[in-house]
């Protein structure tokens, strides 16, 4: 049986005004007045993290890999309310596994993916999709090879409270200049989504789900 690819958009998207979901103290925004982001000079990283989403899903569909969203398209929904929704799939569909997409901020540089702490099936996934992005893509590559694999291991609550294996992408720094403007380029976007695929599929392959 397939797997049921569960997808995680991080933070919230647009309401039907157009105005962003994520509540302005919580961050996950940035203005630079003389770019041309998401709204003007906005960006809004829960709408970055959708459009990665969707392009990663529109790839595995097209391969005809069913795909679960766990997040909503407009709220910002609890991280609580999306684990459940993975964990109840994952239930019925024990190949899942999930992917978190997000970007950075802070004043840093660069892509990275976390797993939750221990060596689990989440790190072969994360070291597939860093394998296939590092080979297709130039970027700065924030690694921590100490325990022999190139993931940061967190525990963020959406990798520590789903029960299937997960992984979460930082796709770069949204407050750098020059990344936020990558982060608004549909060839650059698609080229991570090809990249995070192909490490899907290498991932399925080396586990013998596929
Ligand atoms: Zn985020």
């Amino acid at each position: 049986m397939k797997p049921v690819i569960l997808l995680d958009a991080g933070h919230g998207g647009l309401d039907f005004s157009a105005k962003y979901t994520t509540k302005p103290s919580l961050g996950k925004r940035i203005e630079f007045p003389d770019l041309e982001l998401h709204d003007n000079g906005w960006f809004y990283e829960g709408v970055g993290n959708r459009a990665l989403a969707w392009q990663f899903a529109s790839r595995a569909i097209n391969e005809g890999f069913p795909v679960s969203f766990v997040m909503d398209t407009v709220k910002d929904t609890p991280l609580y309310f999306r684990t459940l929704a993975a964990n109840k799939i994952y239930k019925n569909h024990r190949n899942s596994f999930l992917i978190s997409f997000h970007s950075n901020a802070g004043g840093g540089k660069g892509w990275e993916i976390f797993t939750s702490r221990g060596n689990t099936k989440s790190d072969i996934l994360a070291t597939e999709i860093y394998k296939a992005t590092n080979s297709r893509m130039a970027r700065v590559y924030r690694t921590d090879w100490s325990d022999g694999d190139p993931d940061k291991e967190k525990n963020f609550y959406i990798l520590k409270k789903t029960s299937c294996p997960a992984v979460l992408i930082e796709h770069g720094f949204f407050d750098n200049r020059t990344e936020v403007q990558d982060l608004v380029d549909m060839k650059i976007l698609s080229k991570f989504s090809d990249a995070t695929w192909q490490g899907v599929k290498n991932y399925m392959k080396r586990l013998n789900i596929v």
